[in-house]
């Protein structure tokens, strides 16, 4: 059972009111696990007031051109070359002005936007692709992240297809990263989506590891490429002992089970070392850069980073 819990005066003098801040209460309790009460505070307003503004202005932020796919360089640890990146996205309004991706994907995925989101991201991040290894005359990956709700029907996959078709692109050169909260549902058109993704010959990315459940049954049972150790702990590894720890036992893991290891965050050279020690094989962060626009992105060049250098 969830509780909302408003007060006569304090929270409203009339039913009306008193029972819409008990609901508000209510979604507190239940976001926090069910199982709870709790009391309605007038931060949980401000909250909720912000969500319903963010919630207003996404919906038309596609048509108005707001949104706009950023890169991260993502660097192969023993060369020093950059093998690909990962979209990002980010989206400036003229009301609210930036909002972070931790702010406002949760709620397209809450609406549903994220469907039409997701194809805008997945377009654009595949014309990059091929715009940037015709610059480079190199074969570059790109990263995506995909959110639960993009999976439900077979939209996902046939516009992935399609997408890679138009282009001359190998399906090995997309990266499509998703966290266990994806898998946790256990709805079968996931598992159903996965299988025809790996079929399409495309990567699939476990993105923060280490966060959620670090499930090594879903490690075992879908067909994963990669592995991402979150920033979390690579921001800890020359510092704590535990996070070192963690980090060796998780790329001793994803090896033992075939996988290709990213560490995400990496801002210190001295992190980048350990990683290498480690034998860490890509590392992704603000030593390197920033997710950058598109432009800047495709002229990017890797200076001197290599411990071989
Ligand atoms: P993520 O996929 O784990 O992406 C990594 C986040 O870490 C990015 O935050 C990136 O800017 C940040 N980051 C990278 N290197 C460093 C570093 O060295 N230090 C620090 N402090 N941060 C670093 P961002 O761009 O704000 O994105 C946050 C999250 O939003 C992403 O986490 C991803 O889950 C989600 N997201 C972003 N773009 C998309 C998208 O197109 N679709 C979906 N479904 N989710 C997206
Ligand atoms: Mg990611
Ligand atoms: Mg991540």
């Amino acid at each position: 059972m969830s509780i909302g819990i408003s007060l006569y005066l304090e929270n409203g003098d009339c039913a009306s009111d008193l029972l819409r801040n008990a609901d508000t209460a209510m979604y507190q309790s239940k976001a926090a696990g069910r199982n709870t009460y709790s009391f309605f505070t007038k931060e949980m307003n401000n909250i909720i007031l912000r969500r319903l503004e963010v919630e207003a202005q996404l919906h038309g932020a596609l048509e108005r051109d707001e949104l706009e796919v950023y890169y991260q360089p993502k660097i192969d640890i023993r060369s020093g070359c950059i093998v690909g990146a990962e979209a990002l996205l980010r989206w400036h309004n003229n009301k609210i002005g930036n909002v972070p991706p931790d702010e406002f994907i949760p709620i397209a995925e809450h609406t549903g936007l994220i469907v039409n989101i997701g194809e805008y991201v997945i377009e654009k991040a595949i014309h990059f692709l091929f715009d940037w290894q015709n610059f480079q005359s190199t074969d570059y990956t790109i990263a995506i992240n995909l959110s639960p709700r993009q999976f439900r029907g077979d939209g996902l996959v046939n516009f992935i297809n399609a997408s890679i078709g138009k282009l001359n692109i190998r399906p090995d050169q997309l990266e499509f990263e998703i966290t266990e909260g994806l898998l946790i549902s256990g709805k079968s058109y996931i598992n159903t989506a996965l299988n025809q993704l790996h079929e399409l010959g495309v990567k699939l990315s476990m993105d923060d590891f280490g966060t959620g459940y670090s499930s090594l049954s879903y490690l075992r049972e879908y067909a994963f490429d990669i592995l991402k150790i979150d920033r979390s702990f690579v921001s800890g590894i020359t510092s704590e002992k535990k996070d070192l720890d963690l980090v060796i036992a998780t790329i001793a893991m994803a090896h033992g089970l075939g996988l290709l290891v990213v560490a995400e965050g990496v801002e210190t050279r001295e992190q980048l070392n350990l990683l290498d020690d480690l034998g860490c094989d890509i590392a992704q962060g603000y030593y390197f850069s920033k997710p950058v626009p598109a432009k800047e992105m495709i002229t990017f060049q890797q200076t001197g980073h290599s411990r071989t250098q």
